[in-house]
């Protein structure tokens, strides 16, 4: 199959080096939406799918070009799935991942340990063009918990306190590989890279 060039819609550095990791190889060679000079949209959606549909279509619209975007974030049980698509700025506007961090160790300070179930959600959207009917959707989630102290240099994000169901390590001391094996992005590229071929044999 002869690669689509798309652009990618994300301004995270971390992100964007996780999706380089993951999409090389594969029939997708994407150029960043920064390096075309396009700004990011405000993430006015309340659902993942809403903001990363508003990301891929603002890519497209701009550039002419097909597009993908992500749009991510972590859901803790205790506190009724928030931050969710608040995730990047749960601590403000501007946030810092170690400030967002802090403020989630501190909101479940008095939660006990048998009660801080989380999951880490992705949705992955394709779009031909930015009036694309049908986009192709890829969606990916990672059950765990969140503990108490940070443990680990990897990752980004929440990943030193996020410690993956069955696993004893948060994901910050897991191998970058061994996270795109298991992570919500992970899952959620995969199945859009399915989708994608299977569409592209009909
Ligand atoms: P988005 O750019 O609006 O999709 O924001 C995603 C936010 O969710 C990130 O800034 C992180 O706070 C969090 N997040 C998403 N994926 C991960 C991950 O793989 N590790 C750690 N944090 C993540």
């Amino acid at each position: 199959m002869n690669p689509v060039r798309v652009v990618l819609a994300s301004g995270n550095a971390n992100k964007l080096r996780e999706f380089s990791e993951l999409l090389g190889g594969t029939c997708v060679e994407f150029t960043r939406q920064s390096d075309l000079g396009i700004e990011p949209p405000p993430e006015t959606g309340v659902t993942f799918l809403e903001n990363a549909l508003i990301k891929a279509r603002n890519a497209a619209a701009r550039t002419g070009l097909p597009a993908i975007a992500d749009d991510s974030g972590i859901e803790v049980d205790a506190l009724g799935g928030a931050p969710g698509v608040y995730s990047a700025r749960y601590a403000g506007e501007g946030a810092s991942d170690e400030q967002n961090l802090a403020k989630l160790l501190a909101a479940l300070d008095a939660v006990p340990d048998d009660a801080r179930g989380a999951r880490y959600r992705c949705v992955v959207v394709f779009v031909e063009r930015a009036d694309d009917p049908a986009p192709i959707v890829g969606e990916g989630s990672w059950e765990g918990s969140i503990i108490r102290e940070r443990r680990g240099d990897g990752g980004f994000g929440y990943d030193p306190s996020f410690v993956p169901r069955g696993d004893s390590r948060t994901v910050a001391q897991m191998p970058q590989d061994e996270k795109h094996g298991k992570s919500h992005r992970g899952i959620a590229l995969r199945a859009f890279l399915a989708a994608y071929s299977a569409r592209a044999v009909r």
